[in-house]
């Protein structure tokens, strides 16, 4: 921590049962404008009230993000949606019986009550109701929709714990309230319901799949290909060694691995081997770090951006990431490092 910069209370809390003193104490804090780390399911949020445009400010400078790059709001109750949004389409109203509290925003036109700055200048919000008691108690309390976006500096890797937050953050935000580790790991999907089909502008915690049950087929755009969410892309100096390649999920595709691991060593390089539980002895002399089982793809993602923050610290010069299959969470993770990786990557 820089000096001269004061620290970030940390308060402990525990996450089925928050002990209400110190969420009463977080929510003042951002009734008066101040900036509250939180756990939700997906990731910590960097939290603000979200109709207060100096503490939403404030989020912006924090986490150095560009002004244009909008905010979530999320709130604790279904029905406070109706003050954020206008001109709710029939189908919002399956999807948040089907998926709130969970890991699924929606995009909807905005009222006139939320802030320019929460939604980068758009006519559009994004709002959703997280899963998490610590989180819902905390906006509850705060009697307003909580703007936040991941408690991370802008394009490094979501936090899942409340170490990474201190490690990003600390000194910059007022309480962070340490619930543990989330339980899912990444962030929310982000559905558009502004334009029809409806279109995933984010892949994430809900799957498409799941999505099209509740939608029907042809209200959501089959965008699976073009997903892109270019305010996402990390910066591989700031989060993550230099170099990553990802290997996609082939029949040979451990040869694969091994090959391009043995190539890098005898070049003199320090080599990093995100592998599955199943591959994790077959990398000798490398940095080998278990993302999870292949059986258990959603451990995989929730040990995601906590493996990539850990190999950040081994002074690695190549990182060999194992790939896997395009479907459902899978998909979103092959989303996920495939923002990781930087251009030119050998
Ligand atoms: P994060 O900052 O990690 O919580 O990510 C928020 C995501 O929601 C970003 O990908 C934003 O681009 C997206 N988002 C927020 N508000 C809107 C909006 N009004 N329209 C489209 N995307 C949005
Ligand atoms: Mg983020």
């Amino acid at each position: 921590m820089k000096k001269g910069l004061k620290e970030s209370i940390i308060f402990k809390v525990n996450s089925a049962h928050p002990q209400l003193e110190k969420i009463k104490n977080a929510a003042n804090v951002i009734k008066q404008g101040g900036l509250v780390a939180f756990p939700t399911e997906t990731v910590y949020g960097l939290g603000a009230d979200g109709l207060n445009i100096k503490a939403c400010s404030r989020i912006f400078s924090v986490k150095k993000r560009p002004a244009n790059v909008p905010l979530i709001l999320h709130i604790a109750c279904k029905k406070h949606l109706f003050d954020l949004a206008k001109k709710i389409p029939r189908e919002a109203k399956d999807l948040i019986d089907r998926f709130w509290p969970g890991p699924l925003t929606l995009v909807l036109p905005k009222s006139r009550i939320i802030p320019q700055i929460v939604t980068g200048g758009l006519d559009t919000v994004a709002i959703r109701m997280p899963n998490n008691p610590i989180a819902l108690k905390l906006i509850k309390y705060a009697q307003t929709p909580i703007a936040a976006p991941s408690a991370n500096l802008f394009r490094g890797h979501s936090p899942t714990c409340a170490q990474h937050v201190i490690d990003d953050l600390n000194g910059n935000v007022d309480i962070i309230l340490d619930g543990g580790k989330t339980s899912l790991g990444i962030e929310s999907t982000v559905l558009d319901l502004t334009v029809k089909p409806f279109k995933i502008l984010r892949l994430g915690g809900i799957i498409e799949k799941d999505l099209r049950k509740i939608l029907g087929k042809a209200k959501l755009a089959d965008n699976r290909k073009k997903i892109k969410c270019p305010t996402n892309n990390f910066h591989p100096s700031v989060c993550s060694p230099g170099k990553m390649i990802l290997v996609e999920k082939t029949k040979d595709q451990t040869s694969k691995m091994q090959e391009l691991a043995l190539q890098f060593r005898m070049s003199g390089k320090k080599v990093g081997v995100m592998a599955t539980k199943e591959n994790k002895n077959k990398f000798n002399g490398c940095v080998v770090k278990v993302i999870g089982s292949e059986k258990d793809l959603n451990t995989c993602a929730l040990n995601l951006f906590s493996t990539l923050r850990s190999f950040s610290r081994e002074n690695i010069d190549v990182l060999i990431a194992q790939g896997f299959k395009r479907k459902d969470i899978g998909l979103t993770i092959m989303n996920r490092l495939q923002k990781n990786i930087k251009k030119g990557s050998p």
